[in-house]
């Protein structure tokens, strides 16, 4: 029987050597070239500006940002931050005038995101203006400080509490402030509410708000830390064959089984590893190692998702597995598996067999996540999947 989420893996696997035609000559051109198609269609009116990082603009200034960063793109670095800054500053206008307060603390739906990555932007074109987007999203904090801010759960990724302080960490990571943002965060809330959550995946439920949790791990006491770790105990207890299901004790369909950053096995992945950098609690649980590489094995045999080519819920998201598996391991497999995955992207097969998506130029869904995908293939030891760093 067709397997309706995913085609089929015929590659065949790694051998020891990775695959030719990969390197900068020629990955470059085509990077440059899905660059294009992406700046055709992403809205330049400020009536078009929703959708945060997630699917709105503002996640196009991102992708141009990251790639303006590699060095294999230096003579495109200039001409593409001042892009990302057009969007961007179209982006911050749109959300400066957002009148739900609960939105503009959102991180990957909202304003908090967006104006992260507009510091990050000023920061590299040298703009001391970059502190004013960075005080607007300090002063979120506020916003997002209460225990039930938001009705549908206040503590997850997209509009949560657990995003504000991803972002958090983006701008500790790239901008080295990490003081400046951290003062205002009341990270108890959060643990709090842990054992509230029902959801289990990356992007709305507990093991994005976990691996936040993880990653501000010193600035919690001791009973929370051990309340945090028995949280990723129970979490990873959860696992059938591999996988995690979307909710918790829902029994996986092995047949179409959802293999996604959103939901199952990719998005856990980075949960379990977001305390890789401490060594203490990794050594401790060295079987969490064992649980991503075997989670590895099923995003190979079935990752090549039907539903585009984006990070979320695509091929790209699935090949982010395989670059976190190499940082981990230093596996070149990993490497060569990720490689095939970017190979799939561009086979009439895929093409042919893809769901297509809506906003073609989003961050999340479509090409821009692919572009950061593309770009991270060359520069292997630094790659990570956007927005969403394990090792801050
Ligand atoms: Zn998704």
């Amino acid at each position: 029987m067709e397997n309706t989420r995913c085609f089929a893996n015929r590659f065949s696997d790694y051998k020891g050597a990775l695959l030719p035609g990969q390197g900068a000559e020629a990955a470059v051109p085509v990077v440059v070239a899905s660059i294009d198609k992406i700046l055709q269609t992403v809205p330049i009116d400020l009536s078009d500006c929703d959708g945060g990082l997630y699917d709105g603009p503002a996640g196009v200034a991102y992708m141009l940002y990251h790639v303006s960063e590699c060095p294999l793109f230096s003579e495109y670095r200039d001409v593409y931050l001042k892009t990302a800054k057009q969007i961007i500053d179209m982006s911050v206008r749109y959300v400066d005038a957002e009148p739900d307060k609960n939105m503009r603390a959102a991180f990957l739906l909202g304003g908090a995101g967006i104006y992260a990555v507009a510091a990050m932007i000023y920061k590299s074109l040298g703009l001391a203006d970059f502190v004013k987007p960075l005080t607007k999203f300090r002063n979120l904090w506020e916003v997002c400080a209460p225990i039930h801010f938001l009705e549908c759960g206040s503590d997850e990724l997209f509009v949560g509490r657990a995003g504000y302080l991803c972002a958090a960490l983006v701008l500790k990571q790239k901008l080295g402030i990490e003081d400046y943002v951290r003062k205002g965060i009341q990270h108890k809330n959060l643990s709090n509410e842990i054992c509230r959550a029902t959801r289990c995946g990356a992007a709305h439920g507990l093991s994005s708000v976990l691996q936040m949790l993880l990653s501000y791990q010193d600035m919690l006491s001791g009973a929370e830390k051990d309340l945090v770790w028995q949280s990723v105990d129970f979490l990873m207890n959860q696992e059938q064959n591999c996988n995690w299901p979307a909710e918790l004790g829902a029994i996986i369909e092995r047949e179409n089984e959802l293999v996604h950053w959103c939901h199952g096995a990719p998005g856990k992945l980075r949960a379990v590893n977001a305390h890789h950098p401490v060594p203490v609690p990794w050594f401790r649980k060295p079987q969490y190692l064992d649980k991503c590489i075997r989670s590895g094995e099923l995003v190979w045999q079935k990752g090549l998702l039907k539903k585009g080519p984006g990070i979320c819920h695509g091929v790209a998201g699935s090949a982010y597995v395989f670059l976190l598996l190499y940082r981990l391991t230093g596996n070149s497999k990993y490497i060569y598996r990720a490689q095939r995955f970017a190979e799939f992207l561009f086979t009439e097969e895929f093409k042919a067999g893809s769901r297509s998506v809506t906003r073609i130029y989003s961050l999340f869904e479509g090409l821009s996540g692919t572009v950061c995908f593309l770009v991270d293939l060359l520069q292997p030891d630094q790659s990570e999947f956007p927005l969403f760093s394990v090792f801050v």
